[in-house]
């Protein structure tokens, strides 16, 4: 197979036209037994202790897993990774560049499209068959995150992963499609998880993967991964095409496309309180100012650097919170 390394989601159906198999370089460093072992790579190749960690962990991957190949997002990301992919490249890794247009506007991603296919000489029509061939898969990752609010029958940790897992299909999306048949057969089965509060999820996928767990140690249950949900595409049986369909993908524009999502959510699935995650070093904690003063319901911004586990300060944090809105909950309940 010919892989090619994606540092975050792009275009894949450029890259499958094109007869590689997309692999996100984050899913390697965050499923490792131990990630310390990536960013002490970068670290000793001179990158600062206060440096994003998502960023020193796929510098790692990349060197230790002889990538050959990477996408580098030049625009719509984040400048970390402009800098990474130089790096990269001094390093001998072959770089292709992605950039989502700083405007919003269909002529604006068909060009930022259209280039990417012309880069890896693939036509519209082979882009497009693709993109149908992965519909039932994206339908069928859509089912399962309703079943997270409808029927409270996924684990917030389970939705995340499944969903993350679409930036690169888990390497086979044929496979993957198998693997998620069997999964919704097993969940559709299940009783619903009895939480009393319901948590919007919001901001970068979180390094500290237990964090899931201790939400529900408390009794209450994620039912909104925000950008991990928008790397599904859910919107894609309704865009007419490869360019609508990443023009309605949030992720990559302003803050304010992200909040209208973000509220429409909390009105769908009826969400009670919103945990804002940050990854230290990185710009987006000042997007929390943003959504802070626009998202109306109670928001807890919390950080994470190095360790996959939530620290003690942050599970304090979360506990008080989450008590605080089950107070307010129970309250307003009362008085209506
Ligand atoms: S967490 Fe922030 S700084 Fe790190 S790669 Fe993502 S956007 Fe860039």
């Amino acid at each position: 197979m010919k892989y090619i390394g994606i540092t975050t989601t792009v275009p894949s159906e450029v890259l499958i036209a094109a007869g590689y198999t997309p692999l996100d370089l984050n899913n390697i460093f965050i499923t490792a037994d131990d990630i310390s072992k990536y960013i002490k790579i970068a670290e000793e190749d001179g990158f600062p202790a206060s440096y994003c960690s998502w960023i020193k962990g796929i510098y790692g991957v990349c060197l230790s897993h002889d990538i050959k190949e990477i996408v580098a997002v030049v625009s719509g990301d984040c400048s970390n990774s402009i800098v990474l992919a130089e790096l990269l490249a001094d390093r001998g890794i072959i770089v292709h560049p992605f950039e989502f247009p700083i405007s919003r506007d269909y002529l604006s991603i068909k060009s930022s499209i259209d280039k990417f296919m012309n880069h890896f000489n693939v036509s519209l029509e082979e882009v497009e068959s693709v993109r149908k061939s992965l519909s039932p898969l994206r339908d069928k990752i859509i089912e399962l995150d309703k079943l997270s609010y409808t029927e409270c029958k996924v684990k917030g940790f389970e939705n995340h992963l499944y969903q993350v897992c679409m930036s690169d299909f888990n390497l086979d999306y044929k496979k993957f499609e198998l693997e998620i048949d069997e999964k919704l057969i097993e969940i559709r089965d299940r009783e619903s998880l009895p939480f009393s509060l319901r948590i919007g999820y919001v901001g970068v996928p979180p390094i500290t993967t237990d964090l899931y767990d201790f939400i529900e140690s408390q009794n209450a249950c994620v039912v909104y991964n925000e950008v991990q949900r928008e790397f599904s595409m859910h919107r894609h049986s309704d865009c007419r095409d490869v360019y609508e369909q990443y023009l309605l993908f949030t992720y990559p524009y302003d803050t304010a496309s992200r909040i209208s999502e973000i509220k429409k959510q909390i009105e769908e699935r009826k969400i009670d309180a919103i945990v804002y995650y940050n990854q230290s070093f990185c710009y987006r904690s000042v997007q929390y100012l943003l959504m802070k003063k626009s998202i109306d319901i109670p928001i807890l911004h919390i950080e994470g650097d190095k360790s996959v586990n939530v620290d003690a300060r942050t599970k304090l944090r979360l506990e008080a919170f989450i008590d605080m809105v089950k107070d307010r909950k129970l309250f307003k309940n009362c008085s209506e």
